[in-house]
């Protein structure tokens, strides 16, 4: 079995500055993006192009509404809805703190009563993870302000809750369209939602929590540690329900859960080692092939790590091209698939870990036209893709 992760001694924590989408705000590099986007979404109006009109761009803004408003901020902590202190929630209760204290002393009934309120609030994946230092931002980066102060998370909140929320399989099929970013920006306004109603739900049991979207650490180790699938090719998690479909954010906090590093063997580390099609569908050539390596290519590279290194210079590049996050490399990944029992069975296949098999389901996908675009006026026209 491969390991999911090496960290090479001397790694050092991720500056968040660096993080292709903040570099935008401050790097010459990639400051172009933001007026270029707009001269792609003008030009998509224009010319009428089906997944980009008026009501494709329409839907995306509904759907980013509650993650925007108010001061919320999908790469910003402390922020709206995810800020750190208590959120002044006016019910016409008042719960009073020195009587009747949660009983915290079984931390695996802490665990199922956290999960349970999480799948009530909408995650489809709840994990648990101790929070590993070398996961969390060395430094926050605040756009509009360029201040760039370290990440102090207050002592004791070592505990980390990973929610992950699935994404739609036939929106992503559009990808790269507006209507399918719908899907991404449904999914953090939910995550927004989320976070702050679980926050809101430990510091009333008396703990304290950090509410958090991309944020003050780094989702995809967490995710893994937290046991819900493994690091990819395309540089996402793999998770065994949704392949890489899944948006992920966590609450950190000192409610005593004592979380162990969890992992999870899909086979997706040899899968990835046979099948490229990410890379091939990427039309800039921003995921890498052949294996994994412990350097990326530029400053937005989290480097010392065993992993596959995106570009992320290239990939925000296109985003401006196409107006949206893209997304063609999760409509290309074998693992994107909706439910089947034929499904299922090539996942038990993945996981037997051959390269001959491995290799076959990467030419069975091919041949059976999975990752080519879909319709993407399906939405508004009633069909299924
Ligand atoms: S999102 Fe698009 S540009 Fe970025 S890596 Fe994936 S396919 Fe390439
Ligand atoms: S497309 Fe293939 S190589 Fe890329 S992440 Fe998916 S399984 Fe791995």
């Amino acid at each position: 079995m491969a390991e999911n992760y090496r960290v090479l001694s001397g790694y050092k924590r991720f500056n968040q500055k660096n993080n292709g989408l903040m570099r935008v705000v401050w790097d010459p590099a990639l400051k172009s993006c933001g007026e270029r986007e707009n001269r792609s979404i003008r030009a998509y109006l224009e010319n009428d192009v089906p997944g980009f009109t008026r009501r494709d761009w329409a839907f995306d803004a509904a759907t980013s509404t509650v993650v925007s408003a108010h001061g919320t901020r999908i790469n910003r902590p402390n922020s709206g809805l995810t800020v750190w202190e208590d959120l002044d929630v006016r019910y016409n209760r008042t719960v009073p703190p020195d009587v009747g204290a949660f009983d915290a002393s079984d931390p695996a009934e802490t665990r199922r009563t956290v999960e349970k309120v999480a799948r009530f609030l909408g995650a489809d994946l709840v994990g648990f993870t101790g929070l590993d230092e070398r996961w969390v931002y060395s430094n926050h980066y605040l756009p509009g302000t360029d201040e760039n102060p370290p990440v102090e998370i207050p002592e004791g909140c070592n505990q980390a809750i990973v929610m992950g929320v699935s994404m739609d399989y036939r929106m992503f099929r559009t990808a790269p369209t507006a209507i399918m970013m719908t899907e991404t920006h449904k999914n953090y306004s939910q995550m927004a939602a989320m976070v702050a109603s679980m926050a809101q739900f430990i510091r009333t049991l008396g703990y304290r929590a950090i509410p958090s979207l991309n944020d003050t650490a780094l989702n995809v180790p967490l995710a893994v540690d937290a046991g819900l699938g493994q690091p990819s090719r395309l540089g996402t998690v793999i998770t065994p329900e949704f392949g890489p479909r899944v948006r992920f954010c966590k609450v950190i906090t000192d409610l005593p859960l004592e979380a162990a590093k969890k992992s999870v063997d899909l086979g997706v580390i040899e899968f990835c080692e046979e099948c490229e099609k990410c890379a091939e569908a990427c039309p800039v050539g921003a995921v890498s092939t052949g294996p994994r390596t412990t350097e990326g290519p530029n400053i937005s590279s989290n480097n010392g790590v065993l992993k596959w290194y995106l570009n992320a210079e290239k990939c925000r590049h296109h985003f401006a091209h196409v107006a949206t996050n893209c997304g063609i490399c999760f409509r290309a990944c074998p693992f994107n698939k909706g439910r089947g029992v034929h499904h299922a069975i090539a996942k038990w296949m993945v996981k037997l870990r051959l390269r001959f098999l491995n290799r076959f389901l990467v030419w069975l996908d091919d041949r059976l036209g999975y990752g080519e675009q879909k319709d993407p006026a399906f939405f508004w026209n009633g069909r299924g893709s």
